[in-house]
């Protein structure tokens, strides 16, 4: 049975779903399943359409695991594959999806960094986290520790819950489909646009 699904993936699939974790813990995606299944598989739904909404099913599936989701697009000339990657995003924990560190890398404290919006309003691009401990960097003669992440491109999707938290969708990646093998070689699908949420950088 697996090996038929291997097979059908590999070869002929219509849509499936990577759950990017290094050691994915089925059980936090439960309730995404079971609403799967009754959309997708009963109700017959376009798996792209309700998937964000699926997403938001579970917050607990977000704090463990990126989800990659690949669809075939039939295009003019030929069948693509489109990637998709979803993450979970908070403005004070993971903006845009990008994991900020849990402790400061200088002091080793692990008060909650001070957040605050390098540009205002709706269409804000970067946020800047400080340390907030007082002491942090004294010893080393040097600033408190501060990192800035700036948004990536990606949408924070319909289905969030609020305007800073929810599921943060990046631009689709699309590859062509693998041309035959011949004479020996086998040719390698090309990737016509990417992107993923980038880590965190540090800034002064
Ligand atoms: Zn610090």
């Amino acid at each position: 049975m697996l090996a038929a699904q291997v097979l059908h993936l590999k070869y002929k699939f219509s849509s499936a779903i990577v759950f990017l974790a290094e050691h994915f813990q089925p059980l936090v995606a439960t309730s995404f399943f079971a609403a799967l299944a009754e959309l997708v598989i009963v109700e017959n739904l376009n798996i792209r359409t309700p998937f964000p909404t699926l997403l938001s099913l579970s917050s607990r599936l977000g704090l463990h695991t990126h989800v990659c989701l690949m669809t075939r697009q039939h295009g003019y000339s030929c069948v693509q594959l489109e990637c998709t990657i979803f993450s979970l995003a908070d403005a004070q924990t993971r903006p845009w999806g990008i994991e900020i560190p849990g402790q400061c890398p200088q002091c080793g404290s692990i008060s909650a960094w001070k957040k605050a919006s390098l540009t205002n309003g709706p269409g804000v691009v970067k946020y800047a986290y400080s340390c907030q401990f007082s002491q942090c960097g004294t010893e080393q003669r040097l600033d408190p520790y501060k990192v800035i992440i700036t948004k990536p491109p990606g949408v924070l999707v319909n289905a969030a819950r609020t305007s800073s938290c929810g599921w943060f969708q990046s631009p689709s990646s699309f590859f062509a489909e693998l041309s035959p093998p011949s004479k020996g070689k086998r040719k390698t699908g090309a990737l016509i646009g990417s992107s993923a949420p980038k880590k965190a950088r540090k800034g002064r």
